[in-house]
């Protein structure tokens, strides 16, 4: 039904021309006949705590799927990979740690079409996998849970269960949406029950890619080998990508002279989910950087040379708006726990405050610690330990802030809350209407009447507003009054003609454009 579709689609197309449907009949021969080509397999990422099994997980699948079928296996580590269960693809993101995650997030995509959250049966909900279920609802990732290590005598799933839920995720053996599966990375135990979850999850919300645009996708991958050159793991999202294309990314271009299948075996084309490496851009690019296929070298360079233009403009941006920095000292019980405390905070991000540790060791927060604190403006974390009273009556009198846990997380969610409030505040202005200047009624000092007609939007009282003449911006007003059939309204809509009393600088000319805008003070997310 859905390949008639298709095929029905692609009637149109046929008329239009002939290289069109040459190519329509490549991608048949390609895809399997009787499938929706527009259906790709799912892209899967495995996110948890630290030590809750991620590594191994993937691992595990690998193993399972890969070595036992394929003479050879997986030589190297590419970031991604590809497994077949009963018949259908899926394609895994293997990002070691955490870092998938931040990564992820940091780009703010969806590169991944479902998540699989690992938690150790053991050990149960921890900080990292409460940032996951943030993560995983606020861009609404069809998700599964893996509850790990069940070869483990002391493994408690249903308690897990019960943790999950207090953080509103809730999974279906309690009532709630969210499929889950008992598993061991160890014993292999579960793994089949997992790549059934994530087929029929993959089913259910239809992963889609559209073979008939140019290829795209994103960049997983990347580094300089010492004899190929430039080498990228890229993720298909749409299109087919062929061996001999114009590939460009913002920051770098060139045509694909080698492509590999994620097992290093050459081939010529790759479809939409498929993880390739491929050799033949002249740098080496950026991580998550997205790709796209041209059809000449020249429209390639202006896709990077734009990219240029506009980190020029960020440049200027980043000084203006100046990357925050939180300082803090870390002193705690242990030394163990210090290390405990530095992993975690290194997983918080980091793109709009850089957060500097001055000083970590065991021990009580002594005077020095708050002269150090005074001088370099720094917050003093304690975790597990006391305050000296001297220390404690200095940093009153020096102001300086102290700040003492017993749990690691709650320390954390501190921390991250400091680094939020160093955020400056970004000034947003939305446009809300243009008008025509048609006539101007009478000009004073710094005011003006003037008559013209609402092209867009609205026109409302109080505004701000821009005047533009011949495609150059003149100056900037605002708006007093507006008039409509010689009354007094509060604004006009698009189609109006209204007169304004306007204040400012500028002496409004007919043909004026007048928009009318309004700004507000924003503060980013960390
Ligand atoms: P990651 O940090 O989440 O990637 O965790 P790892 O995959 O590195 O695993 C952390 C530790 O748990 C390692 O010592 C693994 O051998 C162990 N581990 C992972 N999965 C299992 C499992 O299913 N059973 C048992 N007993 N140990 C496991």
């Amino acid at each position: 039904m859905d390949f008639e579709l298709n095929l029905e689609q692609f009637g149109i197309i046929w008329i239009l021309d002939f290289l069109t449907v040459s190519y329509i009949i490549m991608l048949q021969k390609t895809i399997k006949p009787g499938k929706n080509i527009d259906v790709r397999p799912p892209v899967v990422v495995v996110l948890g705590h630290v030590d809750h099994g991620k590594s191994s997980l993937l691992e595990a699948i690998k193993d399972f799927k890969i070595t036992s079928k394929e003479s050879g296996g997986i030589t190297q580590h590419i970031g991604a990979y590809e497994v077949e269960h009963s018949t259908q693809k899926i394609t895994f993101i293997d990002t070691p740690g955490h870092e998938a995650f931040s990564a992820m997030r940091s780009r703010g995509a969806k590169t991944a079409d479902i998540a699989i959250l690992v938690v150790d049966a053991c050990e149960g909900v921890k900080p990292q996998t409460k940032e996951v279920i943030t993560y995983i609802k606020k861009f609404k990732i069809p998700a599964i849970v893996a509850l790990n290590k069940m070869d483990r005598p002391e493994a408690n799933p249903e308690k897990i269960k019960q943790e999950l839920s207090q953080q509103d995720f809730l999974v279906e053996s309690i009532g709630g949406k969210i499929p889950s599966v008992e598993i061991s990375a160890k014993t292999n135990k579960g793994i089949n029950e997992l790549l059934e979850l994530i087929i029929l999850l993959a089913e259910m919300n239809e992963t889609k890619g559209d073979i008939s645009k140019p290829a795209e996708g994103v960049v997983i991958e990347a580094y300089l080998d010492k004899f190929r050159g430039p080498t990228s793991t890229l993720l298909i999202r749409d299109g087919i990508l062929n061996l001999g294309d114009i590939i460009a990314t913002r920051s770098t271009l060139g045509k694909i002279k080698t492509l590999e299948n994620f097992q290093g075996n050459p081939i010529k084309k790759a479809i939409p989910s498929m993880p390739v490496i491929i050799l033949g851009l002249d740098q080496v690019p950026q991580v998550g950087e997205n790709f796209k296929v041209f059809p000449n070298i020249e429209s390639a360079q202006k896709y990077v040379a734009k990219k240029e233009r506009k980190t020029e403009a960020q440049k200027v941006l980043m000084i203006e708006s100046d990357k925050r920095v939180l300082n803090i000292i870390i002193k705690s019980d242990v030394l163990g726990s210090i290390e405990a405390i530095e992993k975690v905070l290194q997983t918080l991000p980091q793109e709009k405050v850089i957060l500097r540790i001055l000083k970590s060791e065991p021990g009580e927060i002594n005077e020095n610690d708050v002269k150090l604190a005074q001088m370099a403006k720094a917050k003093i974390i304690g975790f597990r330990t006391k305050v000296n009273p001297m220390a404690s009556s200095l940093a009153q009198r020096q102001k300086v802030k102290i700040k003492t846990f017993e749990v690691i997380y709650e320390l954390v969610q501190t921390v991250r809350e400091l680094m939020s409030k160093t955020i400056k505040t970004k000034l947003v202005r939305k446009e809300l209407g243009k008008l025509k200047t048609l006539i101007v009624f009478r000009t004073e000092k710094s005011r003006q009447i003037i008559g013209g007609k609402v092209t867009e939007g609205e026109i409302n009282k109080g505004n701000k507003i821009k005047i533009w003449r011949q495609e150059e911006e003149i100056g900037k007003g605002k708006i007093i009054q507006v008039q409509k059939n010689k009354k007094e309204v509060e604004k006009g809509i698009k189609g109006d003609e209204i007169g304004i009393l306007q204040e400012g600088p500028v002496k409004i000319e007919e043909g004026d454009i007048v928009i009318a805008y309004e700004e507000e003070r924003i503060k980013e997310e960390l």
